[in-house]
């Protein structure tokens, strides 16, 4: 037996939600390290960001917005395809469900699988989870980026791909005539970071890089409170930066040595715990950040399918 519970399991009271107006029509739902979500008005369309993890979550999300704007929502954008981000899609009505091509061809490929792992690790997100009517579809995909003109003079809302990162297809959103970033798991703010289905080398070098450049200021984060400000920001992008590089620096001796994976959990653990042991889901995400940066030193290109049971075995192999 574990002497920890579990992942998130344990993890059972409400978190207090906070709705920030970021600028003319511009809204962030943070929650105490719970994902965030937010949206974007047009002229006379919205365009929301995240879906949460079932269509009951998600309404409750959507009551509070439309305390502000009663704007039909023509673009539900997903960052990526995990299942606490895009399983409440249905509850939006979206004309279209936007993600990036890989997000789409992972939903195909282990959305099932992670939506069970999902489930399994973070009980409390998933609402009334029988009324999740099954996986979701984007149905307009892109590669590279995807501008949409948001009517009046209100600008654009650019979507881009900035390289893999957290998975295999994410993507922020950023409107340009405000500076505001919705970063989606690429950054994260005061919360730890989930890499079980990362690329480590990727995304601690050129894709923050590319985040970087977009020159934000204001970013909302995957978890965590919004960073306002420039200086704010770059701490955010900093302290992600700063974790991948613990993580790989820690992994990447022991696996160098010959060491055991149980040994590289450990060393990681003590390396990030000074910092980042009090923020949200540390201990829940590094048995499955540290296999599969593991894994990744092993020459594993792709991260491997999680399941329920793949996620026991780890969580008693490296969390006693
Ligand atoms: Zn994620």
């Amino acid at each position: 037996m574990s002497s920890k519970p579990f992942a998130s399991s344990a993890d059972l009271a409400e978190k207090q939600e906070t709705l920030e107006v970021l600028a003319d029509g511009v809204y962030a739902l943070t929650a105490e390290g719970d994902p965030n979500v937010g949206a974007v008005e047009g002229e006379d369309f919205l365009v929301c960001f995240e879906a949460r993890a079932t269509p009951v979550a998600a309404r409750e999300w959507l009551g509070r917005l439309r305390e502000h704007t009663d704007k039909p929502v023509r673009y539900l954008v997903l960052s990526h395809y995990h299942a606490v981000r895009v399983l409440g899609a249905s509850a939006f009505d979206a004309d279209a469900i936007v993600a990036h091509e890989n997000t789409r061809a992972l939903v195909a490929e282990r959305g099932k699988q992670d939506w069970e792992s999902e489930l399994g690790r973070m009980p409390r997100l998933f609402k009334d989870p029988a009324s999740i009517p099954g996986l979701t579809w984007p149905t307009l995909t892109f590669s590279d980026r995807l501008e949409i003109d948001l009517g009046g003079d209100r600008g654009q809302l650019l979507l881009q791909f900035c390289g893999r990162g957290h998975t295999e297809g994410d993507i922020v959103a950023f409107l340009p005539r405000t500076r505001v970033l919705f970063a989606g798991d690429l950054v994260e703010t005061q919360a730890a970071l989930y890499t079980g289905d990362a690329f480590h080398g990727d995304w601690s070098a050129g894709t923050l890089d590319r985040v970087a450049a977009l020159g934000a200021e204001a970013l909302v984060g995957g978890r965590g409170a919004v960073a306002r400000g420039r200086e704010a920001v770059d701490a955010a992008i900093t302290q992600t930066r700063h974790f991948l590089q613990v993580m790989r620096e820690q992994v990447g001796a022991v696996h160098r040595r010959g060491g055991t994976l149980k040994e590289a959990f450990d060393a990681t653990h003590a390396a990030l715990a000074p910092r980042y042991g009090s923020w949200p889901i540390f201990e829940h995400t590094l048995p499955f950040n540290v296999s599969r940066l593991w894994d990744e030193l092993d020459g594993i290109e792709r991260p491997r399918i999680w399941t329920a049971e793949r996620d026991r075995e780890v969580w008693d192999q490296l969390q006693r």
